[in-house]
């Protein structure tokens, strides 16, 4: 499996005006671009380990050359997470939540849509510095966690339904310093329709 950037499933302009133009192309073209670059230099000399997806690269890091552990934590988990944004959003449409099992799974586990959109905005907004904040699938249930830098749920056993970058990078340009109001903006482009289908993956029926 060759590791690459997956095509966005939208223009640079398509989430605006949640998410600008500008910071979508930089934040995809170079920020997403140089972590994939850095990751497979970091591997290039393990013909091994550039096979694998960078995903289950990060599920077991002790497993890896201690040389290519650390640039393999931060470079391939910065393409893993960016993989993953990306992915869970779109244009901004007429379905703002989940539905279906995901939905009830909700209520059964963190109280219901509000009550989990709370939690995870808190959650996102309270990282000290970079990182990101995470909706997963632990032992069966839905959780709220936040990780720092470019560290991956993955890499504790848990699967990722939906992240948020937090980094300054994902929002300075539009929001300043105003990391609230970008979370509080983002909500309007998440793709529950990618969330769900994940969410279908990882709890089967
Ligand atoms: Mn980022």
């Amino acid at each position: 499996m060759e590791n690459k950037l997956a095509a966005l499933k939208y223009p640079f302009n398509g989430l605006e005006p949640y998410l600008d133009a500008e910071t979508v192309e930089i934040h995809y073209a170079k920020h997403h671009q140089t972590y994939l670059d850095k990751f497979l230099d970091a591997v290039k000399d393990h013909p091994d380990l550039l096979a694998m997806p960078a995903e289950d690269l990060l599920r077991d890091l002790s497993r890896l050359p201690e040389a290519v552990r650390k640039p393999v934590r931060n470079f391939g988990g910065g393409f893993a997470n960016h993989n993953l944004f990306w992915g869970n959003m779109a244009p901004p449409s007429d379905k703002r939540e989940p539905g279906g099992a995901l939905l009830g799974r909700m209520e059964a586990d963190l109280g219901g849509f509000d009550a989990f959109r709370e939690a995870f905005g808190k959650a996102a907004a309270g990282i000290f510095g970079s990182g990101w904040a995470w909706l997963v699938e632990n032992n069966g249930k839905l959780e709220i966690t936040t990780t720092g830098n470019q560290d991956t749920p993955i890499s504790g056993a848990k699967n990722p339904l939906l992240c948020l970058d937090v980094w300054e990078h994902s929002y300075y340009l539009k929001y300043r310093n105003r990391r609230a109001e970008y979370i509080e903006a983002w909500w309007s482009v998440v793709d529950w329709n990618d969330v769900e289908e994940r969410f279908a993956k990882f709890f089967r029926a």
